[in-house]
């Protein structure tokens, strides 16, 4: 609040909230909020919008690493990455056996993608790669958009019960907020896991850490977590059928500096007055 004070442009991180008392406490000078991310649930856009202060976000730059992200996601849990390395670490492996670390078959599963956006839809193409059988949930994404990258649109109930991995890629915002609770992971199969690389409150993470402990769902696998950080003494880290990795959807070295000179560009536009190149117009 008092680093803001008189500036004409902001540049925000997905941690840094950005609301009507932070833009007032900036001042009328205000013309641009630049978020480093993709994501802008941090910002509140109606009241910059009442406050004629532009919005901009870094869309598309980040797509594939965060759906590559989402796969290796996918795959740890399913292959049993994280138990397999501390396996070792702790002195455990002694022998080859045939029931050691068995985890769930990955080619040929299906897959329930929530949010087919431009990251569900990365996600999509490289299910096909695994011959996987891809199912989507997206309110206004049409049949044909779906096939485009072999998936086929099917309602929120449909998708999970038939997923064996269901993945997260719906912005947060009050109608997701949640979207992930004890009523919608009881839907889920009992085998099934859960992939979220969306944001933390999109899922109940209390509700989570009881399917998880009851055997509603098998595991889980999060990039996001309410909150941010999560805690180290967080009772999810002590479950075995849970990865977490501290939000690292887009951080590769390629993807953070197309990041960093597109909210450039969206801050030295909005501080000149002129339209941003990648402005937020919904929300
Ligand atoms: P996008 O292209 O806007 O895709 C989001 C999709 O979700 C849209 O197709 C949207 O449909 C759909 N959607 C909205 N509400 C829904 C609902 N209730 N149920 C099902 N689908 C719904 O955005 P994106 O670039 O793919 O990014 C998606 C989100 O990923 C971002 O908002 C951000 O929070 C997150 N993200 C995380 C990381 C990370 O580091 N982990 C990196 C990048 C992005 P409509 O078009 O109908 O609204």
């Amino acid at each position: 609040m008092q680093q803001v004070r008189g500036v004409e442009g902001i540049l925000s991180l997905l941690t840094d909230r950005i609301d009507g008392e932070v833009m007032d406490a900036a001042g009328p000078q205000l013309k641009v909020i630049s978020n480093y991310a993709v994501g802008y649930d941090n910002i509140d856009i109606a009241a910059a919008r009442e406050r004629g202060i532009a919005v901009g976000n870094t869309p598309g730059v980040l797509t594939e690493a965060t759906a590559d992200l989402a796969f290796a996601l996918l795959m740890a849990a399913a292959r049993r990455l994280a138990e397999g390395a501390a396996y070792i670490r702790a002195g455990k492996w002694k022998t080859w056996e045939p029931t050691t670390l068995l985890g769930a078959d990955i080619t040929g599963a299906t897959l329930g993608i929530i949010g087919l956006g431009r990251i569900g839809k990365a996600v999509a193409k490289r299910a096909a790669g695994f011959e996987m059988r891809v199912l989507a949930h997206s309110p206004s994404a049409t049949a044909a958009d779906a096939a485009s990258v072999g998936a086929t649109l099917v309602s929120l109930d449909e998708l999970l019960s038939q997923s064996d991995f269901v993945s997260l890629h719906v912005p947060l915002n009050d109608k997701t907020r949640h979207l992930i609770n004890r009523d919608t992971l009881r839907k889920m199969k009992p085998t099934a896991i859960l992939i979220n690389t969306a944001r933390g409150p999109v899922v109940d993470q209390n509700a989570l850490y009881e399917a998880l402990t009851q055997g509603t769902i098998a595991a889980a696998a999060l990039d996001v977590t309410d909150p941010e950080p999560l805690p180290a003494d967080h009772p999810l880290l002590d479950l075995p059928n849970v990865l977490v990795v501290p939000h690292i959807g887009s951080a590769t070295v390629k993807t953070r500096e197309r990041m960093a000179i597109m909210a450039a560009d969206n801050l030295i536009a909005g501080v000149q007055g002129r339209p941003l190149p990648h402005a937020v117009t919904s929300g």
